[in-house]
């Protein structure tokens, strides 16, 4: 338990600033309950001695009404305190969660990629309970526990100082118990948590790959890895059940022996008149309150060493940069300036100006050492549309996603109308570059909020405008509720051509300069795919467009087409001319329409 709990602690528990007052409010109402639970020995000590000793039943029965008083203040203490604990802890769960996603949202693909989605939700969810429980359970204990302990203590002294010198050696050896325990499990719960992740991941993919693996006959094999998964984590948990498991007997073998050595010292003391039977009796009371309290103080140790754990994990997101990092406000306002005044200038002068401008640009991603892009560059004009084409693999994707700048480009820089596309903001930037990934996702919700993602105040017509270029006016008519039919999550009651039609509805509907489709009409009918590309070609005029695509006939009406092979451009140029002089495409073509077909049209 170095640094990094203190730090931890830290970096968490700031989430509970908003609740300092409940934070407060809750140990106290704690240390008031356990207060009127350290005078009930001393009440029963007087029943004995004087009711009993006396026969004195009108006594016995007042001191009766005292212990139920003391047990009902105590009570409304104790609720009073578990409404402040729980108020403060599921507080600060809700805030936590809420900058984690904040966070998350911010980190860049290459983060995203880096970390692994089922950790995330592990963090999110699971690990924030943990850290929930755990707020919980320190507000309500960590004044009370001690108190009451030290308390017993001294109201042993009070009783009588020879027999309390039990306690004195009790104590401190049952804390090295509780504390060693708490050393050792500390970084097996880790572990645990790590375990847990990959029987997480293990179970997402298996779900959303269920058909695949169905289809692939692996559900044996799928069962064998998942039992491997899980195994480990089972295994580490009995490890450290069984370490923990030690704390209660050891605890109780030295809470028994001392009580033994009470009634043995008491005895002698109490024949010799020291001492009333009352005392022991109360002395052997306070020894049980400190049972029952450092069995608790055990539980709360295992409960904060989880948390400790879980925070960890939460605190490696939440200081985790993003690594690309969003302008700041003052220098965007810099920058917005300069190129105010450059762009008045030139405006007019050029309608074709360039919109999207590589120069040099190579990547690697982040996990591999080779590069997935070589020295591309060119320059795409407002109007143009441009075709990328490539085996898979090759690169395609990977070369679009670096205009919105979903990844940052290594080497060279990317201009997005005439400006880095790092002295945008992240925001700025993506309003101007719409992107249809490859993999068509939607969310839950109804088909007009899907397409509204990108422009919230969009008018029904423009919904209807954008759906008839995406070539989905029969999809969303043929639904009994038009455009407020529900789509499930991740569009899952949509057929994959749906799908891609949807997402380029959704992209349209945000009006951007630049026009992003990758791969976005593999789904679709050769016809449906070109009504698309007609439909995209009558307002490509204002906008520059990048088709990304497998299929020679989806993009060889482009005005640029960049041929790539193993992240290079090996082809730039028009269909005509890569016909030519590009070796690379004219398999492609060649592939795709057979010879004979050519050889009629250039006969
Ligand atoms: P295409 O879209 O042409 O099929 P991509 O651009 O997706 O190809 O991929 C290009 C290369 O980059 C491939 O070799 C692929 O393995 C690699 N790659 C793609 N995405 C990632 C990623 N997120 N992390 C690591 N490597 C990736
Ligand atoms: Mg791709």
């Amino acid at each position: 338990m170095d640094d990094p709990f203190f730090f931890v602690m830290k970096k968490i528990l700031s989430f509970l600033k908003d609740y300092k007052k409940e934070s407060v409010i809750a140990p106290l109402f704690k240390m008031l309950e356990a207060i009127f639970e350290l005078i009930v020995p001393l009440v029963v000590a007087q029943m004995i001695d004087i009711g009993i000793s006396n026969g004195d039943k009108g006594y016995i029965f007042q001191r009766c009404g005292v212990l139920i008083l003391l047990a009902v203040i105590g009570l409304v203490c104790a609720i009073s305190a578990q409404y402040f604990a729980a108020k403060a802890a599921v507080g600060f769960a809700t805030q936590l969660r809420g900058a984690l996603f904040a966070h998350i949202q911010k980190l860049s693909f290459a983060d995203l990629d880096e970390i692994g989605t089922s950790t995330l939700i592990t963090r999110m969810t699971s690990d924030v309970n943990q850290l929930q429980s755990g707020v919980n359970m320190v507000l309500r204990l960590f004044m009370r526990s001690p108190f009451v302990v030290f308390g017993a203590m001294i109201m042993a002294f009070t009783v009588d100082v020879k027999a309390a010198l039990v306690f004195v050696v009790a104590i401190p050896l049952l804390s090295i118990v509780v504390f060693g325990v708490m050393i050792i499990t500390i970084p097996l719960y880790k572990k645990v948590q790590g375990a847990l992740d990959r029987v997480l991941g293990k179970t997402r993919e298996n779900l959303s790959g269920a058909r695949v693996i169905r289809a692939f006959n692996k559900e044996a094999q799928e069962i064998q890895e998942f039992n491997e998964s899980n195994e480990v984590l089972t295994d580490v948990q009995l490890l450290v059940g069984r370490i923990s498991a030690l704390m209660n007997p050891v605890t109780l073998i030295i809470v028994n022996v001392a009580t033994v050595v009470i009634i043995w010292l008491g005895a002698g003391q109490v024949y010799e008149g020291v001492i009333t039977q009352g005392e022991v009796v109360a002395l052997v009371n306070y020894m049980s309150q400190i049972l029952v309290e450092l069995v608790k103080l055990a539980n709360l140790i295992i409960l904060i060493t989880k948390a400790v754990a879980c925070g960890n994990r939460v605190a490696d997101v939440l200081e985790r940069e993003p690594s690309i990092a969003d302008i700041a406000d003052a220098e965007l306002l810099k920058v917005a300036e300069v190129s105010v005044q450059g762009a008045n200038q030139v405006k007019q002068q050029i309608e074709d100006d360039t919109m999207v401008e590589f120069q040099e640009v190579s990547f690697a991603y982040g996990s591999s050492s080779e590069e997935a892009l070589t020295n591309i560059s060119f320059c795409a004009k407002r109007g143009q549309t441009i075709g990328i084409i490539g085996g898979t693999g090759s690169g395609k994707s990977t070369l679009v996603n670096l205009i919105p700048r979903f990844y940052e480009a290594g080497k060279g820089y990317i201009k997005v109308d005439g400006r880095d596309v790092k002295d945008y903001s992240l925001t700025q930037l993506r309003e101007k570059v719409g992107v249809v990934p490859q993999k068509a996702v939607l969310f839950h919700g109804t088909i007009a909020e899907n397409l509204r993602w990108g422009n919230t105040d969009a008018s029904e017509e423009e919904l209807w405008n954008a759906i008839a270029l995406a070539q989905a006016t029969d999809v969303v008519k043929g639904k009994e509720d038009g455009l407020n039919h529900v789509v499930e999550q991740g569009g899952r009651n949509l057929s994959g051509g749906q799908r891609q039609r949807f997402t380029i509805a959704r992209a349209l509907v945000k009006n951007p300069d630049v026009l992003i489709l990758d791969d976005s009409a593999s789904a679709l009918d050769f016809a449906t795919d070109a009504k698309l590309r007609a439909a995209l070609a009558t307002i490509a005029k204002t906008k520059t467009i990048f088709i990304v695509s497998q299929r020679t006939s989806s993009i060889q009406h482009a005005d640029l087409i960049i041929v790539l092979e193993d992240g290079q451009a090996v082809g730039m140029g028009t269909h005509a001319e890569l016909l030519e002089q590009c070796e690379v495409y004219r398999e492609i073509y060649d592939s795709q329409f057979r010879q004979e077909e050519r050889g009629q049209k250039n006969g």
